[in-house]
């Protein structure tokens, strides 16, 4: 496979940051109805928080950060009691609440509720290593046949209209070679599907280089919840998804980034927005157009966009005529457009679309124990430490303080076996 690097400089970076950004990240409940290998979150019963705790997670949030949407997320969501009256609330607020779900307990009657209580999207977690738990029928299916889950709900909110479709999935070593059969399939679905999203699994493995620590404290591997028993592969890199992108299509380009905290040239985020129809993909944004959009959204609205409203996204033609002088990207799909309106001008009436494709590289663990974390990152969560204090917190590592306390450190066992992660990170152990 082709090596395809790719030059931070290129690209947009995201101006999320710690006070003012696209997303923060909430977690009603940690009681879930599946067991998704890969989660980052124990699930607990009965873990519901008191609706009042979370109303003041929310202002906690809103008093110390800007946020365009609120990720109601856990757990899975839609198990919490007052989910309604959770996105009711978050809509008053003004910001835009986000369900992320596996989608198990979504009937048509919740969504009714749900979408008259004023909820802007979803997030549907669907991938082949959840488990048991959803409808037998989608026992041991692989990546490709989920697509036929994956439509049914895109189609289910397609029905009720005006609410944004997005789907995530964790990707491993052995599903890394799916990635381009779901952009094959949002592309056929793309004036319904709005966003897919990769996440690329990362847990501790027994051959890890590293002992660690909370505070003094050794903690055993085995103790700490994201740990594997067995060797695998845990450090995929969002260039290694766009090296399989790109081996089904070439033409693929990411627009804009979050860097990690420690590596500014890791792509932690890494965004494309692609402009088509159904006949075809017409090119793909650059990054004078991402900024273009965040920076007028944060004039009008003092704060950065995360999700784009379905109605926004369907103006893709509008966006071809109007922002070809400014950006190279949608130049290049416009001239495409052109050419493809040119064999049979009645396409014109066809309908052009927008969608994001998000590439998340999670924690990466540096040679010298360093933990490189996303660079602004958006899913932020709430965390009341024993003294009572509030903090803002990397959702994804929510786990250690739960159960150690604190953020847990790494120290390598033998800096020897710790530069062996030299090649990858480009960062030595410490000397
Ligand atoms: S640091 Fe963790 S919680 Fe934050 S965006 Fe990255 S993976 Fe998500």
């Amino acid at each position: 496979m082709q090596n395809h690097s790719i030059d931070p400089k290129s690209l947009y970076r995201l101006p999320w940051n710690m006070a003012d950004n696209g997303i923060t990240w909430l977690e009603p409940t940690a009681q879930c109805n599946l067991n998704c290998y890969g989660c980052y979150r124990k699930n607990i019963k009965n873990s519901h928080k008191p609706f009042e705790d979370v109303k003041r997670e929310l202002d906690y949030f809103q008093s110390v950060r800007k946020t365009d949407c609120i990720s109601i997320a856990g757990g899975d969501p839609l198990l919490y009691p007052q989910i309604v009256e959770l996105v009711a609330d978050i809509k008053r607020r003004g910001l835009k609440p986000i369900i992320n779900t596996n989608g198990i307990a979504l009937t048509e009657d919740l969504l009714d509720e749900l979408k008259k209580a004023g909820v802007f999207g979803f997030t549907f977690h669907i991938d082949s290593k959840q488990g048991k738990g959803r409808d037998p029928k989608w026992n041991d299916k692989n990546e490709v046949e989920l697509n036929e889950l994956r439509l049914y709900y895109a189609e289910m909110l397609a029905s009720k209209g005006g609410i944004a479709c997005s789907f995530n999935s964790t990707v491993f070593q052995d599903t890394i070679q799916y990635i381009p059969d779901l952009l094959e399939w949002a592309h056929k679905h793309i004036d319904i599907v709005h966003t897919m999203v990769f996440i690329l699994f990362r847990y501790i493995t027994p051959d890890t280089p590293y002992d660690f620590y909370a505070g003094d404290k050794k903690i055993t591997f085995d103790d700490i919840h994201y740990h594997s028993n067995k060797s695998e592969v845990t450090d995929l890199m969002s260039t290694d998804a766009v090296n399989v992108i790109r081996e089904r299509f070439p033409d693929f380009a990411p627009a804009a980034f979050l860097n990690g905290t420690k590596k500014a040239d890791h792509f932690k985020w890494l965004l494309s927005e692609r402009v088509g129809n159904k006949d075809e993909i017409f090119g793909y944004a650059g990054k004078k157009f991402l900024e273009y959009v965040m920076t007028l959204y944060h004039y009008k609205k003092d704060r950065y966009i995360s999700y784009a409203s379905p109605k926004t996204l369907s103006l893709g033609r509008t966006t071809l005529f109007n922002a070809w002088p400014f950006d190279k990207g949608i130049k290049a799909a416009f001239r495409n457009y052109l050419k493809y309106l040119a064999a049979n001008p009645f396409r014109i009436f066809k309908k052009v679309n927008m969608q994001s494709i998000m590439i998340i590289q999670p924690v990466d663990l540096m040679p010298n124990g360093d933990q490189s974390m996303c660079d602004g990152c958006p899913d932020i969560t709430y965390w009341k430490d024993k003294k009572g204090t509030e903090k803002l917190v990397w959702s994804c590592r929510l786990e250690e303080l739960i159960q150690y306390g604190d953020f847990l450190r790494m120290i390598p066992k033998n800096k020897e076996e710790a530069n062996t992660k030299k090649e990858l990170t480009g960062v030595e152990a410490d000397k």
